[in-house]
C-alpha cells in the first residue's frame, strides 16, 4: 500500500492516508473496555468499497459499540481501525478526516427541533464545510426530493411523523457527501406502517453502491440487500456469511438461537 499526505480544500489539516484498492475499512484485533468490562473483543472486520453489511445479535452484544467506533464516537483501547486509510488514533486531524468521510444515522433521529428541515440539512454544510447558502440549500432540496419530503423544507421536525423525520435524518447525512453510511437500528422506534418508507430510502442507497454498515434486525432488509450478515454476541462477532447461508443455514448455537426467536 502507498502512504501519502493528503490536504483537504476546506482547511488546513493534513491526515496521513494509506491506500488501499477494495477496502475501506479494516478493523483489527480491536478490543474495548468500558472500565472493568470488556465491551468488544478481538474484533476483525475488513469491509470493501460498497459493500453492505447489516449487523445483528441480541441486545448487549455491543452492535452499537462498534459501529460507534468507525466514526470515533467511541474510542477503543487495543487493535487498531482503519477508515479509507486513515488511522483511527489520537490525531484529531485523523479523527476529523475520517468523520467527513462518514455518516451516521440513529434510532432516535437526533434533528434540531428549534431548525426547519431545510436548516437541519443546510447546518454542517454551511458552518463545517463553509459551503455558500444558495448551494447548500440547492443540494439539501436535491436530498429531500430523493427521501420523497421535499413539501416537508419549511416545517419543523416536531411537525412530521417519525418516518418522515428519519428520512430527514438520512438525507442531513447524505448532504455531507459520505464515503461510509452507518445505520444503528434506524427502524426500531418507528411504528410499523413507517418502517418500510424508511427501509425503501435505505434499499435506494444501498442500489446506488453506498458502503453501509446497517445494525437491524429488519431481516426482509438483509436479505434483499445485504452482502453480508455479521452476528454478534457478548462482544464477538460470532458468524458471518452471505444473507442465504447465514439464514437458511446457520452454523452457530447462539445464531440458531437468536434466528428462532426473531424469524
Ligand atoms: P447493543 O447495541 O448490541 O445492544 P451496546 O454496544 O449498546 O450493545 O452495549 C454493549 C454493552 O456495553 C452493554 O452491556 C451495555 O450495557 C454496555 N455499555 C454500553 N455503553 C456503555 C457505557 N457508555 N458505559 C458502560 N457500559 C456501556
Ligand atoms: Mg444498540
Amino acid at each position: 500500500s502507498i502512504t501519502e499526505k493528503t490536504s483537504d480544500n476546506n482547511s488546513s489539516t493534513t491526515e496521513t492516508r494509506t491506500s488501499n484498492a477494495d477496502s475501506i475499512i479494516q478493523i483489527e484485533n480491536l478490543n474495548k473496555w468500558y472500565g472493568a468490562f470488556h465491551v468488544l473483543k478481538d474484533i476483525n472486520l475488513d469491509v470493501a468499497k460498497g459493500e453492505r453489511i447489516v449487523v445483528c445479535g441480541p441486545s448487549g452484544s455491543g452492535k452499537s459499540t462498534l459501529i460507534r467506533c468507525i466514526n470515533r464516537l467511541e474510542e477503543f483501547q487495543e487493535g487498531s481501525l482503519t477508515v479509507d486509510g486513515v488511522a483511527l488514533n489520537e490525531d484529531i486531524k485523523n479523527i476529523e478526516a475520517v468523520r467527513r468521510e462518514v455518516g451516521m444515522v440513529f434510532q432516535h433521529f437526533n434533528l434540531f427541533p428549534h431548525l426547519t428541515i431545510l436548516e437541519n440539512l443546510t447546518l454542517a454544510p454551511l458552518w463545517v464545510r463553509k459551503i455558500p447558502k444558495k448551494e447548500a440549500e440547492a443540494t439539501a432540496m436535491e436530498y429531500l426530493e430523493r427521501v420523497k419530503i421535499p413539501d416537508q423544507a419549511l416545517k419543523f421536525p416536531g411537525q412530521l411523523s417519525g418516518g418522515q423525520q428519519q428520512r430527514v435524518a438520512i438525507a442531513r447525512s447524505l448532504c455531507m457527501n459520505p464515503k461510509i453510511m452507518l445505520f444503528d437500528e434506524p427502524t426500531s422506534a418507528l411504528d410499523p406502517e413507517m418502517i418500510s418508507e424508511v427501509l425503501d430510502v435505505m434499499v435506494e442507497l444501498a442500489e446506488e453502491g453506498m458502503t453501509m454498515l446497517c445494525v437491524t434486525h429488519e431481516m426482509g432488509f438483509a436479505k434483499k440487500v445485504a452482502d453480508r450478515v455479521i452476528f454478534m454476541d457478548a462482544g464477538q462477532i460470532v458468524e458471518q456469511n452471505n444473507p442465504h447461508e447465514f439464514f437458511d443455514n446457520p452454523q452457530n448455537e447462539r445464531t440458531q438461537a437468536f434466528l428462532s426467536q426473531i424469524i
